[in-house]
Parts: C-alpha cells; structure tokens; sequence
C-alpha cells in the first residue's frame, strides 16, 4: 500500500462544458500522480501534484534510448454517480509485462491501481458524463539518468496524467477505411510490439501518414517476417467474422495484448460464437472476400472500443465489407462493453472497479 502525499492545486482549471463532445488528449486535469525509482532503493515518494511540467536533465536517457512504457485505460461516469474503472487488473499487469521485456522495475499491481484509484478521486469532477466521452487515464514510466551509455537506467519517474476525452476516430462507431501496408512493418517477434513502449509507436508513424495521404484513416499492419499474416490496426487489435466464425490473430510476441481484444473473446464465447486465436493471413482474408464470406471487420481498443471497418485495400484490391453500415456484431459488442464500462448492463464478468 502506498503512502500517497497530497497536494492540491490552487489554481484549479476550469472544467470543460457538460456539452462539449471533447477530443481525443488535449486538455489535462488538475493533478498528476508522481512517483520516483532508484536502484537499491525502490519506488519511493509517491505524491500527488498539481498538474505541472516536469524537468530533467537534457541527457536523461528516455531522449535518446527510449526506455519508456506507457499505459491507457478510461474512467466513466455511472448513471448513479459511481466512477468506474475497466478491468485495470488488466493494465497493471500488462504494465509489468512491458517493463520485464524493457528492463524497467516492475510496480506492484496493487500500487498501481491506488494510484489510479487516488488521483482520479481527486480529480472525479473532471469525469464527463455526455454520450461517448470518458475519462483517459495515462500512466507512464520513463528512464532518467543523466548518461549517454547504453544500458537500462538506474532511475525511473512513474507518472500518471488524466484528459478528459471524447471519440478517438473522428468516424465514431462509424466504418473506417483501411490501408493495408506491405512495406513498412510495425514490429517483428522478439522485438518489443508486444509492449506498450513508444518506440513501436514511433515505428507506425511514416505507414500513417502514408495511409492518410491515400485517404485511408489507419493501418492494417502485416507480419514482419513473412509479411503476410494479419497482426493489429493501427492502435487497436483485429477481428474478422468469416463464415459466422470470429478470428483474430493470436498473441505471436509482435502485437499488443489487448485488454478489449480479451473481452471481445469472453463476451463472443459467452454468446456462443466460435472464435479462433490464430495466424491469419492476407490471402485467407482475401480469398473469403471473393467468397462473399468476410462478414465483418473490426478494430477493438480502450480509445475507440469498437472500431468497425467498411473497406481495406491491399495493393490494387479494394474489399468492402457489409454494406457500409455497422454490423450486427460489431453493434452488439459496443453496446455491450459500453453498457458495462457506463454501469448499465450487468457486469457478470466483474470487470468494472
Ligand atoms: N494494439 C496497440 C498497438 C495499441 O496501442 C492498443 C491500445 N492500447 C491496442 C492494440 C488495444 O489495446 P487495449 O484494448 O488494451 O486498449
């Protein structure tokens, strides 16, 4: 259990409207969590503060090695005035995953949800209630010693920060195009796609700008070895419904763990869907097309939910899927993770904290 110290700001901010529909991580609550690492010593002087630049020395090496992870999750408002969180269990677990894989100390799982659970609290106001919108939680940890030598650092800041979001595709629950990239890779196995770190980030960023300059809103990324098998979409993991059954890549070492990818997999076998965790690939894919039998695509992610797809090119070939409209799946995960995020279904999986 942390000793968390509180100090609260001053100078509040002024809340966004209970009307705006928010974007996506621009605006920042009052306070942040911080909390320092140092070998020999651990984590030590966890404390909230008003939110705040932070300073470090310009050769710490977070800027010039990357050793950072990061974490996102969301906060909702219930109809009845709790906040919920979603499956943070989820998150603290894969933060330790991503600090095993990127030699940065792990944060005992309990911490890291008081400290969520705490700030948050503090910050519960910021919460917003209109339809879609919710409360981005960010937790992140850098390295920051002053050295330009390669190895892990020996001391580390966790900090998390709060930005009241709305939909994270301009297309909300809307179909999305798709460009799907048989260039650039996003990952390979054995390298770090299976961490949340900023380095795979910074890897999709030239595969983006080339899908948005075709007019096409993210990136289907393919294998980096065999560069045929379907990995994830952009910041989202993949889901295909082929002939009634619903396929989605397994966890190869190259893609994120998503914590909706797992709940999509619970809820359709609850609902007696077939679902298969598998390599899948572009010709699979395309060849079901023909047949008419790709019934849906859909990306799934803590920003966006449920993201479906209504066309994917690859190479010269356009594939539409449905009719255009959201399909009946799709809908009904939305609906269903969303009623359960918002307190309004029941939660039988004991997902929401
Ligand atoms: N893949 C990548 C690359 C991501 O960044 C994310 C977002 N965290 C996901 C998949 C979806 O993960 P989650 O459902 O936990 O948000």
């Amino acid at each position: 259990m942390l000793d968390i110290k509180i100090t609260k700001t001053t100078a509040p901010k002024k809340l966004p409207d209970k009307d705006d529909p928010l974007t996506f991580g621009t605006i920042f609550t009052d306070h942040m969590f911080m909390m320092d690492y140092k070998e020999g010593i651990g984590w030590y002087d966890a404390r909230i503060i008003p939110y705040q630049p932070i300073s470090l020395e310009p050769s710490a090496m977070v800027f010039h090695y990357g050793q950072e992870m990061f974490e996102g999750l969301k906060a909702y408002k219930a109809k009845d005035g709790r906040i919920l969180l979603f499956r943070p269990d989820m998150n603290a677990k894969r933060t330790n995953r991503s600090c095993r894989r990127l030699c940065i100390p792990e944060i005992p799982e309990e911490d890291f949800i008081q400290a969520i659970k705490e700030l948050v609290k503090i910050d519960s106001a910021w919460v917003p209630t209109r339809e879609g919108t919710s409360l981005y939680i960010r937790p992140f940890i850098i390295a920051t010693d002053p050295f330009l030598g390669v190895r892990p650092s020996k001391t580390y800041k966790f900090i998390i920060i709060l930005s009241p979001v709305g939909a994270y595709y301009p297309e909300g629950i809307n179909p999305v195009k798709i460009w799907i990239e048989d260039d650039y890779v996003r990952a390979v196995k054995g390298g770090i796609g299976e961490a949340k770190a900023g380095g795979n980030y910074v890897a999709s960023l030239k595969a983006q700008i080339k899908a948005h300059d075709e007019g096409y809103s993210q990136v289907l990324w393919l294998d980096g070895v065999h560069r045929k098998y379907v990995e994830e979409v952009g910041s989202m993991n993949i889901f295909f419904k082929i002939d009634g059954v619903v396929v989605t890549p397994e966890l190869s070492g190259s893609i994120l763990p998503g914590v909706t990818r797992d709940s999509v997999i619970t809820l359709c076998k609850s609902w007696g869907y077939k679902v298969e965790e598998r390599l899948i690939s572009i010709d699979e894919i395309y060849e079901a097309y023909q047949k008419g039998k790709l019934e849906e695509v859909f990306g799934t992610g803590t920003a966006a939910v449920i993201s479906p797809v209504g066309q994917l090119r690859w190479k010269d070939h356009i594939m539409r899927i449905g009719d255009g409209n959201t399909g009946p799946l799709s809908r009904k995960l939305y609906d269903s993770l969303t009623g359960i995020q918002l307190g309004k279904l029941k939660d039988i999986f004991n997902w929401t904290v």
